[in-house]
């Protein structure tokens, strides 16, 4: 079966109108197969009953009209502007187009082509359009009604070397035939399309290249949709099988020995969140099923307390823990919490410590393979050098968003099949969180312990800088610490590093001669940056200046302001991670963005600066910027992983597509028995993609 290909996977090259020079350029496009060409669909959909007559244009109107050009040609003007225009006329008259600027377009539009053009009616020795968009419809002399069909235009991602027309005119000589040839691909069955309410592949593919009406273009966009997403989720379903169901798990005995004496001497009582999810967790970990949880709760919203407990758990079974920090800072915070915490209760924590000598960490690595080391903390190193644990119980992993699919996958090969629980600080919507996490059960931590004061988030324009330099020295002559931040953009790291450098000079010989100033940033060797840490921790410096380094988990409760430099340039999420480094010590903080950019840059960050509920935030993200910034490394290079479905607007569809894939994988996990051969087939031909992402192509 692995062997088994579709007809549309033939090379575009046989498709009618290509031929091998055409095919070429099709390549370039991307458009390799006649499935290729098939999902090549229109990105823009014209209302063609919104086409006004020629005739009826005054000026001052938004015209969208659509005509054949009569003339056109380039007019040169006295201040040497070239203008191209072209005359366009239909049953009722003519106008003229205009587009100032671009005598290029000599070459692509044509006397006698059929053109669709959208823009504002001026006055210009008479009327005139000045279009924004168009799109030749068709060439001089086609049959070819222009790609109208009931009453929509559609418009193709074109390119130079494949223009518009051409792919207009190949998809309208083969599409038929395509139709039939995705017949055969069809995987749900008519019950399955009614209950899910979408129509069939063909169905859906012809309206999404020659629609009747624009609700149609919506059903055919909610099947590729509902594909992709199913497709997406099998493969999850997969890894979620493979890792939690194939293989054997840990049932752990809560005897309560040591998690009772936890929780009495905690000195605040846990939230309703926080006790909601430990029952998700304990459940998971008393059953025998392995567990492979995925924790997301905002900045400090008490996830470490949580991941304590689950650890106890584990120890209280006999079992040893590991918990797992991306930075050594990080790492060593987490340590000496629980040292606090657990040693009163005779837990030993054992912190695996970059700069230990050998024999220190010989020694700790013995203990924790005889099992003598119950709870083990450090960076993700721990799990990298394959460190080997006796009883290796429960793996906590921090900040997991930092990781790729692959890292995160290796976390869960562990010899011995310990459970999983790796949490996130990036709250994420839910229906993103399904997506990228399909292979993972969720929980969330959606409240904040009581008493928290929101951080106070004032923006300020380049020239009232000295405004915000004033709060930062409030705050320091009032015994607190303060950050200012520095983008770094991977692309100019080094001129990013540059300025912060250089504004750290400024900034400790000019603004704050008088008070102590550090540097932190991601090129300093780590000892160093552990250095400056510290001393920040220790109340050594008064004002960090760093790059985003310090945006994972760091917790100085006396530093109460953040001034962040260029805050255009981050996404909201990112900001929110950011200003979750004041705020920790229960009194005033402040959050001082100083931005540049237009309206609509400083739109987005008035939404930051009026919400600080993490997960409202990343869904205002997701609006604003598309998912692309919250996939982080998820999103490989430039091929997004869903192109037809829309998280904002179909997580109800996404939630059936989950469904229907884990029942499926729980069916028949490697998808061999007859019924299924085609979804596994499909799954190679349309989605390998998602396969190798997952690794388990
Ligand atoms: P995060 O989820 O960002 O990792 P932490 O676990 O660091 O948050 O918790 C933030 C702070 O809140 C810590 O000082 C922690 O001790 C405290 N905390 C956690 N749970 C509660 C609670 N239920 N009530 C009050 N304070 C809490
Ligand atoms: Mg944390």
């Amino acid at each position: 079966m692995e062997g088994v290909s579709f007809p549309l996977d033939r090379p575009i090259q046989f498709l009618r109108g290509v031929g091998p020079r055409r095919a070429e350029a099709f390549q370039r496009l991307g458009l390799l197969s006649a499935r290729d060409l098939l999902y090549h669909i229109p990105r823009r959909y014209d209302d063609a009953s919104t086409v006004q007559p020629i005739r009826s244009l005054e000026v001052g109107m938004e015209a969208t009209v659509v005509g054949r050009v009569r003339s056109a040609g380039i007019l040169p003007t006295r201040s040497g502007l070239r203008i191209f225009q072209a005359v366009l006329q239909d049953e009722s008259g003519m106008i003229t187009c205009a587009w100032p600027g671009q005598p290029w377009l000599e070459k692509r539009i044509r006397k006698g082509d059929l053109v669709l053009a959208v823009g504002p009616v001026r006055f210009f020795h008479g009327r005139q359009v000045h279009p924004r968009e168009f799109t030749v419809l068709a060439r001089e002399g086609e049959e070819d009604d222009g790609g109208r069909t009931g009453t929509v235009f559609v418009s193709y991602p074109a390119a130079e070397e494949v223009p518009q027309w051409v792919l207009r005119r190949v998809v309208a000589l083969n599409l038929d035939r395509l139709l039939e040839e995705v017949a055969q691909e069809e995987f749900l069955s008519d019950e399955d399309l009614r209950n899910l309410g979408l129509c069939s592949l063909p169905e859906a593919l012809a309206a999404l290249h020659r629609p009747q009406d624009l609700q149609e273009v919506e059903k055919g966009r909610r099947r590729l949709a509902f594909d992709e997403l199913f497709f997406l989720q099998v493969v999850q379903a997969q890894v979620r099988f493979r890792q939690t169901q194939a293989v054997p798990g840990i049932a752990f005995a809560r005897t309560n020995r040591l998690i009772r004496p936890f929780h009495a001497s905690l000195p605040f009582r846990l939230t309703e969140a926080q006790a909601r999810v430990l029952r998700e967790i304990y459940d998971d970990m008393t059953s025998p099923r392995r567990m492979n949880r995925l924790l997301q709760g905002d900045v400090g919203s008490g996830k470490t307390v949580v991941a304590a407990f689950a650890l106890l758990l584990a120890l209280e079974s006999g079992y040893q823990g590991a918990l797992m920090a991306p930075t050594e800072i990080l790492a060593e915070q987490h340590a000496s919490k629980l040292r606090r915490w657990l040693e009163p209760l005779g837990v030993e924590v054992v912190f695996l410590r970059g700069g230990m000598t050998p024999a220190e960490r010989r020694s700790a690595l013995q203990r924790i393979a005889e099992g003598t080391a119950p709870l083990v903390v450090g960076t993700h190193a721990l799990i990298q050098e394959g460190v080997t644990f006796a009883r290796l119980g429960l793996v906590v992993v921090d900040e997991q968003h930092r990781f790729g699919v692959r890292q995160r996958l290796a976390l869960a090969e562990q010899p011995g099949n310990p459970d999983v629980l790796v949490m996130s600080a990036t709250p994420i919507p839910r229906s993103l969180a399904m997506a990228l996490y399909g292979d993972l059960d969720l929980s969330l931590l959606d409240e904040l312990p009581p008493g928290r004061q929101p951080v106070e988030t004032l923006l300020f324009p380049p020239a009232r800088r000295a405004e915000a330099y004033r709060i930062l020295e409030e705050e320091m002559a009032g015994g607190h610490q303060a950050y200012v931040v520095y983008p770094l953009v991977e692309e100019s790291e080094k001129v990013d590093l540059l300025s912060a450098k250089e504004e750290f000079r400024r900034l400790a010989e000019e603004v704050f001669p008088h008070r102590r100033l550090g540097l932190l940033h991601g090129q300093l060797p780590p000892a160093e940056k552990e250095a400056v840490m510290r001393a920040f921790l220790a109340r050594e410096i008064d004002l960090l200046v760093a790059t985003t380094v310090i945006e994972v988990g760091i917790d100085v409760p006396n530093a109460t302001a953040m001034l962040i430099e260029h805050a255009e340039r981050f996404g909201l999420s990112q900001l929110h991670q950011l200003r979750g480094r004041v705020g920790r010590g229960g009194g005033r903080s402040r959050c001082l963005l100083v931005a540049e950019g237009g309206e609509a840059a400083w739109n987005r960050l008035r939404v930051f600066q009026q919400t600080h509920d993490g997960f409202a935030i990343a869904k205002a993200d997701l609006e604003l910027r598309g998912p692309g910034d919250l996939f982080g490394t998820q999103q490989h290079g430039r091929d997004p992983i869903l192109r037809y479905a829309d998280l904002g607007r179909d997580e109800l569809l996404l939630a059936q597509a989950q469904e229907k894939a884990r029942s499926l994988v729980a069916q028949d996990p490697e998808l061999t028995e007859p019924a299924h051969r085609q979804i596994r087939a499909l799954l190679r031909a349309r989605h390998g993609e998602k396969l190798r992402l997952y690794g388990v192509g």
